[in-house]
């Protein structure tokens, strides 16, 4: 069987490197080859380093202030002469991104087998301005076999009608990413994390990522603020922010960030650097979707700067808290959290509903056994 696996982005690249390493393993069965889409190419490539992923198929079409319309038809009309070249029987893409959808349009309209890695995620907020509950839906709309990471998402697959033997309940492939990585990470810290160890000593950190597009403008203001306000009443403490290279992210990070001493603002981390200082951080202040179910599994509590949340499972599960971006409500409820010790702990001690490590083994297993 040939198996394409597409995407773009960075955390594509995580989630889907586990899936490529499985497939590789079996090539008695599988001829496996790569298609990057490089919808975002520095933060793709060094994920592509670290898990020794060479793409068969480079479409490189990374351009600044790159537009949705111009994104979507690059990556159909450029996934033709790949899909017309290797001819393969499933095409895999993983998620809710640009690349996700135009992708398994291209293979749909090949008439390919379209398996999304990740399905089911909703908010069923179909009015949402930003593109990611609808690319997951037009993708889930499109493909034949669904790898859902919980029983939740599952549901919201079954809600849509979609068959039931077309869905499997896998975890997520994070996790397998995951703990395939920690133990490498940990017995080999690199140079930069060598210096921000010494530098932060035996201090606690907060650590803060964002990037969504919900946030860009007045949500990253406000968010700043809130980092800016606990950093002046931590002074002990770092906040770590590795910034996303939009420029979006980048403009109210700087103008409002740049001064506070206690602020450490540093470049996007290497994968393996993130992971290790994830490992580090007492809480974690984020609007990341896949953070959020690496934390679980490293037992940090989690902020989440967002008013809505596809992942519902980590917050019942109660190590995710969704804060919106209100400056008051994350400041109060960081700090709440810091000088709580018991919460902390009892935090960090909770089941992961996001997956066992075993996602990949039981996709491929899945495909392996389909009769055509
Ligand atoms: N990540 C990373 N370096 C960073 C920040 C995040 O490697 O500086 C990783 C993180 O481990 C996670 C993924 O990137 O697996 C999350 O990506 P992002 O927040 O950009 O996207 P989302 O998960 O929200 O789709």
């Amino acid at each position: 069987k040939k198996i394409l696996i597409v995407f773009g982005t960075r955390p594509e690249a995580i989630k889907m490197a586990p899936l490529i390493k499985e497939f590789k393993k079996h090539t008695n069965i599988f001829e496996t080859k790569i298609c990057v889409t490089a919808q975002h190419r520095e933060m793709l490539d060094q994920v592509l380093d670290f898990f020794e992923v060479i793409p068969d198929y480079d479409l490189d079409l990374m351009k600044t202030n790159q537009n949705l319309f111009d994104l979507t038809a690059k990556i159909i009309t450029n996934m033709k002469p790949v899909l017309d070249d290797f001819k393969p029987d499933f095409v895999f893409v993983h998620g809710d991104t640009t690349t996700s959808m135009a992708a398994s349009i291209a293979a749909y309209y090949s008439g390919i087998k379209v398996c999304h890695v990740e399905a089911g995620l909703r908010t069923f907020d179909k009015n949402s301005p930003f593109p990611e509950e609808m690319n997951r839906q037009i993708t889930g709309r499109i493909s034949d076999y669904h790898f859902a990471p919980t029983s939740t998402s599952k549901e919201n697959l079954r809600i849509e009608n979609i068959p039931e033997e077309r869905i499997l309940v896998t975890g997520n492939t994070v996790i397998d990413a995951l703990l395939q990585s920690v133990d490498k990470v940990n017995n080999n810290p690199s140079t930069l994390i060598k210096s921000i160890s010494k530098t932060i000593g035996n201090s606690e950190i907060i650590l803060v990522t964002g990037h969504r597009r919900e946030n860009h403008g007045e949500g990253f203001i406000r968010i700043c603020d809130a980092l800016k306000k606990i950093a002046k009443d931590n002074k002990g403490r770092f906040i770590i922010y590795p910034v996303h290279l939009n420029p979006k992210v980048q403009e109210p990070v700087r103008l409002i960030l740049s001064e506070v001493t206690n602020i450490l603002l540093i470049a996007p981390l290497a994968y393996q650097d993130f992971i290790w200082t994830m490992n580090r951080a007492k809480l974690i202040i984020t609007d990341s979707g896949g953070v959020q179910e690496e934390a679980l599994s490293l037992g940090k509590p989690v902020l989440v700067m967002r008013d809505t949340t596809e992942r519902p499972e980590a917050v019942e599960a109660g190590t995710v808290l969704l804060v919106g971006t209100d400056t008051e409500t994350i400041v109060t409820e960081a700090l709440s959290l810091l000088n709580n010790p018991e919460r902390l702990q009892s935090m960090s001690q909770l089941h992961n509903p996001y997956g066992d490590g075993y996602a990949c083994e039981r996709i491929v297993n899945f495909i392996s056994e389909l009769q055509n």
